[in-house]
């Protein structure tokens, strides 16, 4: 409703702050159902081609954003929404970063928002002042310009409610300079702020980062890029997570996980760490990527503690079909071990450092032994035509638990009661389970005691 809307206005300039420490504005977005995303997206127009490529500006944008979302731990986050034309602080539901060629006084860059009754944020734009100040989306700014990064995470900060703080190491201090890059990551007064409105995350997290942060990551054809992931526990109790890697391609679409382990150990107050290196295919479609570590739950639907991706971008040859974009995303590392053992938790000791090529991962079945009922669990990371079938060790199939069936990409969980297809009980033994998606079979032995 446009008339309850209220504009206000707060600008990064030379005033002065009397307050101590972080400053609420009074208006924010904790009434969302879940501010932890899908609510809060944003989008930047690259206008500014003095400043660096689209590439180099939406990464120093995005990781202005991610000074937030992964380090504020608060529960508030983030979107990468795709970059736009739009190019005025205008309501409109979208929140849209842009380079004004004009000017507002000594102000270097505005965030706009716009709010209803009882404080709520409904959407926030930001400007940069191209007109009067030089703007760098590089790693190093000259004496001369502004750092993008380091501006947009101020700006971000009073996205999420924030105002001016007193602490003049902090990020939302209202003061900046050119060439300054030390608020591009917050200070303990800015993770404050935002956790004193939103609350603290749950205690797990999950970043995932290149080597090279500050660059975009840009390939013609094939590549490849180091990264690594680093999952956090900050609880009192050790944990299970699942750890997956997967890719977002430039039509929306998800492909992977490129990994995937269930279920990973980690000890109390801990981090664990995963190194990787990610090849591009020379077929890799144009456009732009996500590249995304999901910290999530061990069992089913598999809710996802934290979420961090990062963007890459590929251009110029490779134009091959989106149907091809799954072939060659070979991706290897290590890490993510036990640091203890997992007795006592479900039997499900897979801990694994190894890395999955293939369209699907079979894993042993649980319980196993077992009397009568078992599960036999499986990933399926493309859709595909799945069977499902029980042998003995004669090789006579016992059952058909999935007939050719059309499955889409995801874990499964099937379960075996000991019957045969007449439905009636086997014999103790060793059995065999085929799993066959497409014209790739696995197979594992089960054990069943009586
Ligand atoms: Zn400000």
């Amino acid at each position: 409703m446009i008339r309850n809307i209220t504009l206000i206005v707060v600008a990064l300039a030379l005033l002065t702050s009397y307050s101590f420490g972080y400053e609420l504005l009074g208006y924010d977005w904790t009434y969302k159902p879940d501010p932890m995303g899908e609510d809060i997206e944003f989008n930047p127009n690259c206008s500014d081609y003095g400043c660096g490529s689209e590439e180099d500006q939406i990464n120093a944008l995005w990781q202005g954003a991610n000074a937030w979302t992964d380090y504020a731990k608060a529960e508030f986050e983030f979107t990468y929404g795709g970059w736009t034309t739009r190019n005025s602080y205008t309501y409109d539901a979208h929140n849209i970063i842009f380079f004004s060629p004009g000017s507002s006084g000594n102000a270097i860059a505005t965030t706009y928002w716009w709010y209803q009754s009882g404080g709520r944020m409904t959407e926030a734009d930001i400007v940069f002042w191209d007109g009067a100040f030089s703007f760098s989306a590089y790693q190093s700014p000259s004496y001369s310009e502004f750092d993008v990064w380091n501006i947009a995470a101020h700006e971000l900060g009073h996205v999420h409610g924030l105002g001016h703080s007193s602490v003049s190491a902090s990020t939302m201090y209202a003061y900046s300079s050119q060439g300054e890059t030390s608020k591009r990551t917050l200070h303990s007064d800015d993770v404050n702020g935002a956790q004193a409105l939103y609350g603290e995350q749950d205690p797990f997290s999950v970043i995932i980062h290149t080597d090279d942060d500050s660059y975009a990551r840009v390939f013609s054809g094939s590549g490849s890029f180091d990264f690594t992931v680093l999952a956090y526990n900050n609880d009192s109790y050790g944990h299970l997570f699942r750890a997956t890697i997967d890719l977002v391609l430039p039509d929306g679409s998800t492909h992977g996980p490129l990994l995937n382990l269930n279920s990973v150990y980690i000890p109390a107050n801990s981090t664990l760490t995963y190194n990787g290196s990610q090849n591009i295919p020379g077929n890799a479609p144009v456009g732009e990527y996500k590249y995304r570590a999901r910290m999530r739950d061990t069992s089913y639907p598999y809710d996802d503690y934290d979420v961090s991706y990062f963007m890459f971008w590929v251009e110029g040859k490779a134009v091959a079909g989106l149907e091809e974009a799954g072939e060659g995303w070979a991706l290897t590392g290590s890490g993510f071990e036990s640091a203890e053992p997992l007795a006592g938790e479900g039997g499900q000791a897979h801990t694994s450092t190894a890395i999955i090529p293939g369209a699907f991962e079979l894993r042993q079945n649980v319980p196993n032994p077992f009397n009568p009922n078992t599960n036999i669990n499986f990933d399926l990371y493309e859709e595909a035509n799945v069977s499902l079938q029980i042998y003995n060790l004669k090789g006579q199939l016992i059952k058909t638990l999935l007939d050719n069936r059309a499955l889409d990409f995801g874990p499964y969980s099937i379960e075996w009661d000991a019957t045969d297809s007449d439905g009636n009980s086997v014999s103790a033994g060793i059995y065999l389970y085929k799993l066959t998606v497409g014209n790739e079979i696995a197979l594992k032995k089960m054990t069943l005691i009586k």
